[in-house]
């Protein structure tokens, strides 16, 4: 339901999933933060391997199915190698394609810190009603 009028099918059934709350939201708040690599100095370029770090920017796939309702990165770009597009939408999950800035998160507990997002801007979504069968 990210930038779209909500959807019947990708509301939590409040029968089964009474724990979960829905909220409308942007792509760009969604993906803000959101971890990009469980390494903790480099992504690496979907299209041409390239090492990624800090600072640099990338254009990220992310989606969401509608369960588990969690969002993660599936490929990350170089600008050079960076699709225009969510090149193939698959119905059922909500897909979006944006350009970040490399930052880091820290995890205290963990001691630890992940490359995350920063400086999100949307370049294209894709609402789980669009699409072919995954
Ligand atoms: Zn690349």
């Amino acid at each position: 339901m990210i930038g779209e009028r909500p959807h019947p099918w990708d509301q939590p059934d409040p029968d089964t999933r009474p724990d979960v709350v829905a909220v409308l939201t942007t792509p760009q708040q969604v993906v803000t933060g959101l971890v990009v690599s469980p390494a903790q100095r480099h992504v690496y370029c979907t299209g041409c391997r390239d090492a990624r770090s800090e600072g640099q920017e990338v254009t990220v796939y992310a989606y969401r199915c509608v369960d588990p309702a969690a969002w993660d990165v599936a490929q990350c770009y170089c600008p050079a190698r960076a699709p225009a597009d969510v090149e193939t939408p698959t119905l059922g999950a909500v897909e979006c394609l944006v350009t970040a800035t490399l930052g880091q998160r820290s995890f205290p507990a963990r001691q630890t810190h992940r490359l995350c997002l920063t400086d999100v801007e949307l370049l294209a979504v894709s609402p789980p009603t669009e699409g072919t069968d995954p």
